[in-house]
């Protein structure tokens, strides 16, 4: 059985918290990314996983057994890191075959073992090549595919990508993606870079100072941020995170004000968890304004600053209530600067947080 358990895992570092209560579960045949900012604790996390790093506290379980106390290579992991560590003596192929030294086969099943792997990850051309001889991207490929020739029972990456330019990161985000649903094992990535978790990733788990802030799919990470930390992390443009305060006018519809804006919202549910005239923070993204022909008590209007052509679409830096707002607007959409404009917001896509930045359901 392929599945990685993280129940109530710590590490500390002298007094440094590195990974905080950590609980996390991997099923057979899912993608875990963990993301977060530098020193949020990805690495350790990956690492206790792996056997390379003890944790202080908790347990670790692989294929439902409790591996604390054994060695990586007792575990049936394989690991690929950021820094490939192929060994620059050694050709593709007998890079790839490395693992396989350690078990008892045939000199004909490592040869074919290593084969499969190489034709999976299209690098039959390469194999008498050394690591100095062959391009960035057979690179990353030959220690994914040293990392596949054993057949493990779960994978771990540490920013597998990090060192491949833009053209080729999208590519190989799209080949591992499909390798990996292939092989239906329980692997964990480690990025920081929130398109590779996005695109890559089954369930997301964003981390910040050590804890596990959410773990959910990618689109719940989205369209439902468990706080703002979550909200503002994840999105380009970020999400709008705006402290207003409230007061209900009528049934289903608030009155927000911030600075000396104030409009009119539909809020629904929401509307019985905030506490009228507490502040709170809204946040909107980019993406979900309107441009309105013309102001009204639904709108919020302010001065765009700012204009960033971002090929189909433009950003626009707003000056609202003394807050610069980012909107995204078809590109069609032209105005010069200075210029104000009045936004609507869609209601279904305004997520409200409260004083602790918790996100109201
Ligand atoms: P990055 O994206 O920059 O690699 P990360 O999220 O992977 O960061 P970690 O490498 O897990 O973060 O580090 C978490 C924290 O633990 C950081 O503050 C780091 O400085 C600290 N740390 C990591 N390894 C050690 C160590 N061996 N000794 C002391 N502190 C460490």
């Amino acid at each position: 059985m392929s599945t990685i358990e993280l129940k109530n895992v710590s590490k500390y570092f002298g007094t440094l918290a590195a990974v905080r209560d950590a609980d996390l579960s991997v099923a057979a045949g899912e993608t875990v990314c963990l993301l977060g900012p530098s020193g949020c604790g990805k690495t350790t996390t990956l690492r206790i996983v792996a056997g390379l790093e003890a944790a202080s506290n908790g347990d670790v379980f692989i294929g439902g057994k409790r591996v604390n106390d054994l060695s990586p290579a007792d575990r049936d992991i394989a690991m690929v890191f950021q820094f490939y560590a192929l060994y620059p003596s050694l050709t593709v192929a007998e890079n790839i075959a490395f693992p396989l030294y350690y078990e008892r086969l045939s000199k004909a099943d490592r040869e074919a073992r290593v084969r499969k792997a190489a034709e999976t990850l299209d690098l039959v051309t390469v194999l008498d090549r050394l690591p100095g001889q062959v391009a960035e991207g057979e690179k990353q490929r030959a220690a994914v595919a040293r990392a596949i020739v054993r057949d493990p029972s779960c994978f771990l990456f540490d920013e597998p990508l990090s060192r491949l330019d833009v053209e080729l990161r999208q590519t190989m985000r799209g080949q591992i993606k499909e390798l990996l649903t292939n092989l239906s094992k329980a692997t964990v990535i480690v990025t920081h870079d929130q398109l590779e978790a996005l695109t890559m990733a089954d369930r997301i788990a964003i981390m910040r100072d050590g804890l596990i802030e959410q773990i959910a799919s990618p689109h719940a990470i989205f369209s439902s941020p468990a706080n703002v930390f979550v909200a503002g992390f994840i999105g380009t443009p970020q999400m709008n995170l705006i402290e207003a305060s409230f007061a209900e006018v009528a049934e289903g519809e608030a009155e927000i004000a911030f600075g000396d804006q104030q409009f009119r919202l539909s809020v629904n549910g929401v509307a019985q968890a905030l506490s009228k005239s507490e502040t709170f923070t809204f946040g909107i993204r980019p993406r979900a304004f309107t441009v309105a022909a013309a102001e009204s008590e639904h709108t919020i209007s302010g001065t765009v600053e700012l204009i960033e052509p971002m090929g189909a679409e433009t950003l626009f830096h707003v000056r609202s209530g003394g807050l610069e707002v980012r909107v995204v607007v078809p590109r069609d959409i032209r105005v010069p600067p200075g210029h104000v404009i009045h936004l609507t917001c869609d209601p279904g896509q305004v997520r409200f947080f409260d004083a602790d930045g918790r996100a109201v359901q």
